[in-house]
């Protein structure tokens, strides 16, 4: 089983879009939306779900209000702010450490599970797919992606898939190294402005940083011809194959609009050069 992660360093460089698009390209393949923080792979592919899951991610200090002695211990050591001046717990301050459990004299504090999210087990027209939705507020998407990424590989198995392409988180945290430890590829979407490059240099660096092989795809790459030499450049200097270049085009927008992929929705020369770089990105896998 192979597995490939769209990554950009930065959220809007058009990284679900792409991801869409191979999914109504790719045969025989699972997907996963590990972006947890803000999914939308849903609004294109519109996953019929099968099964939901509660994610439990980190624990919530809670207080019993018959044992507590207003000693003040908890306030004192709690880092996170998290309870207030009568001794309460405040639950979104809450990052469930256990260092008010530890210090209370009377064991009023107990930590207990909580509810951050859930995950999905879906069926969409290109087939089997795992996502999850983290709460409000909630932290431990690192934790989420990993549990999106095990419901991948389990789907894959059980319907005898090959490929899983995981729609990756923004930025290079936590969240990120969950979704691409492991994986076989990763691609960069990135576009030509000073932040795209420095954002693209950084996530290539966190790819290197694992041994992951990476590939660079600039989107919108006609908005700013020079910076797009630029990051090619930094590409070819760090042994990152090049998997091509995307024009801005509104068929992309139009195909959103349209709940559809852009492989769906038009056969026009911009998913032309799209299943192009779909082909090259399955050579490298
Ligand atoms: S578990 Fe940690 S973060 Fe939560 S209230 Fe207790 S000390 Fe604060
Ligand atoms: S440490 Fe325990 S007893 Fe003291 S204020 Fe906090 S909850 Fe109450």
């Amino acid at each position: 089983m192979k597995q490939i992660a769209i990554i950009s360093g930065k959220g809007g460089t058009g990284k679900t879009t792409i991801t869409a698009a191979f999914a109504s390209l790719a045969e025989n393949a699972v997907l996963a939306d590990c972006d947890v923080d803000a999914a939308d792979l849903h609004l294109i592919l519109q996953p019929d779900i099968k099964s939901t899951m509660e994610f439990k991610g980190l624990k919530l200090a809670k207080k019993d209000q018959e044992k507590c002695i207003s000693c003040g211990k908890c306030l004192e050591h709690c880092r996170f702010h998290a309870i207030d001046s009568q001794f309460n717990i405040k639950e979104t301050g809450c990052e469930g450490c256990g260092v008010c459990e530890y210090v209370c004299p009377t064991n009023a504090i107990e930590l207990m599970d909580r509810i951050s999210g859930h995950a999905y087990l879906s069926e969409t027209r290109f087939g089997p797919m795992a996502h999850a939705a983290l709460k409000t507020a909630e932290e431990a998407s690192g934790m989420l992606v990993s549990l999106v990424r095990n419901n991948a590989r389990q789907l894959a198995k059980q319907h005898s898939r090959e490929l899983i392409i995981i729609d990756g988180p923004p930025g290079i945290g936590c969240p990120v190294i969950a979704a691409i430890a492991g994986v076989d590829l990763v691609l960069v979407v990135s576009e030509p402005t000073v932040s795209g490059v420095h954002d693209a240099e950084r996530v290539i660096g966190v790819a290197r940083h694992f041994q992951i092989p990476a590939m660079l795809l600039v989107n919108k790459f006609d908005l700013n011809l020079e910076m797009t030499e630029k990051l090619e450049k930094f590409c070819l200097e760090n042994e990152v194959s090049l998997a091509g270049r995307l024009p801005y085009d509104n068929v992309t927008t139009e195909a959103m609009i349209a709940s559809k992929t852009v492989i769906e929705h038009s056969d026009g020369a911009f998913s032309q050069t799209l299943r192009e770089i779909w082909n090259r990105v399955l050579e490298n896998i």
